[in-house]
């Protein structure tokens, strides 16, 4: 016990390190973006320039989404809830996403007619989702044809489901997945990809803090993440989380594989 305080007391050290330099680096970060967008302005009509000024705009957004996740993933403070209307949602977030996924990276959004609504933190599931599609697009990266589908369905989940995951407090889920066609996880590193800091992008591009980002927000949801992945295949992510008021049930939940309920 006294172990896992010392362990507890540590991670919230570092959780208000991290958040203070990530807060001091976000100002910086906010003066380089500031003076680029000056300098593309000047350069209009120096090709060679703009397309520099081009690259570094694109690294500084990539450090932005990096400092994004920090500061996320050491912010204290309560999670507040409201309903959230799940298509709508998603779209908004697909349409903000676009401008960070590369043009030739296809990125799709199928979520269905029917008006699906969350209990949720509205800023809380925005990171997450963020953080999902950052991960797709990275995977995709040197592949053929890249893809990422975004899609949202409404699922009814069994006893079953509700016995082995019992993190899960609804029967009625909706049920977001994100797919990429990209290079996929060992088992060796789909045993390990929750853990803070853990990352296989190396220094200055992977803070490993994404997906145990993710797995917390997914958590203070009720809800459950499960992940399937194959190398050279490609990654499903599905989140579950539960209705707060829904339709008629339509699909039932029965692949289970890799859910993390209550670990
Ligand atoms: P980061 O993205 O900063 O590395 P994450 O916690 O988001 O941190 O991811 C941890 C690791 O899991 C990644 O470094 C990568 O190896 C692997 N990973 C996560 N999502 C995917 C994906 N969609 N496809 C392939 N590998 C992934």
């Amino acid at each position: 016990l006294e172990a896992q305080f010392h362990q507890s007391q540590k991670m919230e050290a570092v959780g208000t390190l991290v958040g203070g330099i990530a807060h001091d680096f976000n100002n910086t970060l906010a003066g380089i973006t500031g003076n680029l967008y000056l300098a593309k302005k000047a350069a209009d009509s120096l090709p060679d320039v703009v397309d520099r000024l081009n690259s570094i705009e694109e690294l500084a957004f990539r450090a932005a989404g990096m400092i994004q996740q920090l500061l996320t993933f050491s912010r204290k403070g309560t999670v507040q809830m409201h309903p959230i209307s799940m298509p709508s949602f998603l779209k908004e977030v697909i349409k903000l996403q676009e401008v960070s996924v590369p043009e030739n990276i296809s990125l799709t959004c199928q979520v269905g007619d029917v008006d699906l609504i969350v209990n949720g933190d509205i800023n809380l599931l925005q990171q997450a989702l963020i953080n999902l599609i950052n991960n797709a697009r990275d995977a995709v990266e040197s592949v053929g044809t890249p893809a990422i589908t975004v899609k949202l369905d409404q699922c009814s989940v069994d006893e079953e489901f509700l016995e082995r995951y019992p993190a899960i407090t609804s029967r009625d889920v909706a049920c977001i997945t994100i797919s990429d066609n990209g290079e996929g996880m060992s088992p060796e590193i789909q045993k390990h990809m929750f853990e803070p800091f853990f990352t296989t992008k190396g220094v200055g591009k992977g803070t490993g803090l994404g997906l145990a980002m993710v797995y917390g927000a997914i958590q203070s949801h009720g809800g459950a993440i499960a992940v399937e992945s194959e190398e050279g295949v490609g990654t499903i992510v599905r989140i579950y989380l539960p209705l707060l008021q829904s339709g008629a049930a339509e699909g039932v939940v029965d692949d289970t594989t890799g859910v993390l309920g209550g670990r």
